[in-house]
């Protein structure tokens, strides 16, 4: 095989992992029972409830991908017969009702046009309509369409009516303020390759108090045994004693530890403020080339715009990646052949790529 090429990763993730992140994971492997392993673990779990701005114990790293820590989220939650209500404005929302039917709960939609945001009156009539539900699932950085929910008047809706505040914060932890605690957000979950710059592979979750007493008064076992809480909990939090559930994914926890090392050295705040900076740099520089952002309020970490008419998308992004060695991102569903998703994530968050790839549209564009 040829040797892999290096990217410059301005898509919808993942993103460029740094090189201090890479030597991480390079380090040599150990049992995942070892205790200087568990010091490490440990360690990484404390680094991601400061990251997630929590207290909640039970914050850890689910094995696998985004959506791993969606179906650990859903399962544990949900009983078959349950209600659940969620927001449907893009890929992530419609998948996340999806995951939440495959446990037995009754889903009940709210669904909205593709770009735009829920609005608390929308969400509140949502549940007064529905009033057993028992979670409230929402989406605070739709990647599918660059739109940026904001979250905290739907989370004093949710509590009003005793729901529970689930959040897929996967292209939001690190890029934007997603503070858990301060929201109530009662299950989160992320993914480490978008503004975390690690390697796909784990999905940074959470849970409140609130959220693990309805898991421990469950009538019924969680239908997954890989992502069941009641078991996991044992070796997460196992204080001395820590059981075996299934082999941890080591060397991805290392380079999770450093990412998140890297995130509180730069500190939330000014980690925030770049994107934001980053966000407004590539919005003047694509407003100038006549290219619109799709959502009315964007995120700064995805960027969503159309394509202008006559313009070969598949022609432009094969450009990119062939002559700049820059990938970015094709819309889905409805949004496929017209619109691009530009990322400004994390590691790969800067002036430089910033102005590569406006310099480079310009070349594509012509
Ligand atoms: C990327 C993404 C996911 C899924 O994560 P995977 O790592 O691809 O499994 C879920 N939700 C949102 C909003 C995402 O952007």
């Amino acid at each position: 095989m040829n040797a892999i090429p290096e990217r410059t990763l301005m898509g919808p993730g993942p993103s460029t992992v740094s090189q201090r992140v890479l030597r991480a994971l390079g380090s040599p492997t150990i049992g995942h029972l070892d205790p200087r392993y568990i010091e490490i673990m440990d360690d990484t779990c404390a680094k991601m409830r400061e990251v997630f701005m929590t207290k909640n114990p039970l914050t850890f790293p689910v094995s696998g991908t985004g959506m791993a820590g969606m179906e650990c989220v859903a399962s544990n939650l949900l009983e078959p017969g349950d209600e659940a209500i969620v927001g449907i404005n893009g890929v992530f929302g419609a998948r996340m009702a999806d995951v939440m039917e495959r446990m037995g709960a009754v889903v009940h939609r709210v669904e909205i046009p593709w770009g735009e945001v829920f609005s608390d009156e929308v969400m509140a009539e949502a549940v007064q309509k529905h009033r057993k539900a028992k979670v409230l699932g929402i989406v605070h950085a739709e990647t599918s369409t660059g739109a940026h929910q904001p979250l905290e008047g739907i989370s004093k809706i949710a509590h009003e009516e005793g729901i529970l505040l689930v959040v897929d914060a996967v292209t939001s932890l690190a890029g934007h303020p997603v503070k858990v605690d301060e929201w109530k957000i009662d299950a989160i979950y992320s993914g480490t390759q978008k503004c975390l710059s690690c390697p796909p592979g784990l999905s940074p979750v959470s849970f409140s108090q609130a959220a693990l007493e309805v898991i421990e008064s469950r009538k019924s076992r969680s239908q997954s045994w890989y992502f069941d809480v009641s078991m996991l909990k044992d070796y997460y939090l196992g204080k001395s004693k820590r059981a075996y559930h299934h082999t941890a994914p080591v060397n991805m926890m290392y380079a999770l530890r450093e990412a998140l090392t890297m995130v509180l050295e730069e500190g939330l705040e000014a980690r925030w403020e770049r994107h934001a900076q980053l966000h407004r740099r590539l919005r003047a520089g694509l407003a100038e080339l006549g290219l619109d952002y799709i959502p009315k309020e964007s995120l700064h970490t995805l960027n969503c715009v159309g394509i202008p008419d006559g313009v070969d998308d598949a022609a432009v992004r094969a450009r990119l990646l062939e002559t700049y060695g820059i990938e970015i991102g094709s819309g889905l569903g409805p949004f496929a052949g017209k619109a691009w998703r530009i990322g400004i994530m994390g590691h790969s968050a800067t002036q430089a790529n910033v102005d590569l790839v406006l310099a480079a549209l310009v070349d594509c564009l012509d």
